[in-house]
């Protein structure tokens, strides 16, 4: 999909006056390309053409995203407007494969490769939304996979740890995050049955990957009154998305709603 830089035909003669008057004013090449750039959308909106070709917004799945935050957030129980607003920040679409760009703000999960998804948004906004991060917590993720949910969480603080048990999955989510300058998390290839123990203790931890039971470790790794979400129950089946609270007097659990997430692997499956 192509959103385009709309030169609507009621402004025609002003973007033309605006565009004539900029070449006057400038010198240089790159000025000079920037008033050929703009002539050439003149011309597209005097001749009625679409002028997608030549006027592309740099970020044309913009439309498509307020759209997901408005229909699949806000009509359900998204109601934290930092969710809100994050979610109509991250470019979702550039953590995909390009094969997949043009579904990554619809209603569902997509393949992310090595047989993994993606949640669908609704669900990384409400584990989020749960999760409730303040600025300057350390947030520990267990399942990288494409990096949009740590990519998320980093938007409520500065330290996101997460934690990928695939190596080409753990590179690519690496990769991407830097260069989309997420400077502020930090993937490591792992199993994250152990925790990151060297960034320890950790106000929240967020598994996003099925598990039968939790990891002792990540329970230790947790500091008292932090907090853990995790997809609890039938790896193969569904599971409830439960939260942890580690209180003085021990765990507080909560179980919150019917979710279904791919299986968390590794030493989980030997204990
Ligand atoms: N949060 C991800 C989606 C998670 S899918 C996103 O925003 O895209 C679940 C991920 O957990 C998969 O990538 C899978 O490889 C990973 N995983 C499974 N078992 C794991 C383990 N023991 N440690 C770390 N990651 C694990």
């Amino acid at each position: 999909m192509v959103t385009i830089f709309k030169c609507q035909p009621s402004r025609k003669w002003d973007i033309k006056t605006e565009g004539l008057m900029t070449i006057n004013r400038m010198a240089g090449p790159r000025k000079q390309l920037k008033a050929v750039f703009w002539l050439l959308c003149v011309v597209a909106g005097s001749l009625s053409l679409p002028c997608g070709a030549l006027c592309e917004s740099p970020d044309p799945y913009a439309a498509a995203r307020q759209r997901m935050v408005v229909r699949q957030l806000k009509a359900r129980d998204i109601t934290d407007p930092k969710v809100l607003e994050v979610m109509g920040t991250v470019k979702r679409h550039l953590l995909v494969s390009r094969a997949y760009r043009s579904q990554a703000y619809a209603d569902h999960p997509l393949p992310i490769g090595e047989g993994q998804t993606i949640s669908q948004p609704y669900i990384v906004a409400l584990m989020t939304q749960i999760l409730d991060v303040k600025p300057g917590e350390k947030i520990l993720e267990i399942g990288t996979g494409s990096g949009y949910q740590a990519a998320v969480l980093s938007h409520f603080t500065d330290q996101v740890w997460s934690i990928e048990i695939r190596k080409g999955l753990a590179q690519k989510a690496s990769e991407r995050l830097k260069g989309l300058g997420y400077e502020n998390i930090k993937v490591k290839q792992g199993d994250g049955y152990f925790g990151w123990p060297e960034y320890a203790p950790f106000d929240a931890i967020m598994v996003t990957a099925a598990a039968n039971h939790v990891a002792p470790r990540l329970l230790d790794q947790l500091k008292m009154g932090g907090r853990l979400l995790i997809p609890l129950g039938s790896t193969t089946y569904y599971q409830t998305l439960t939260k942890i609270t580690k209180t003085p007097k021990g765990k507080e659990v909560e179980h919150l709603l019917g979710v279904v997430f791919v299986p968390m692997v590794g030493k989980i499956l030997e204990e």
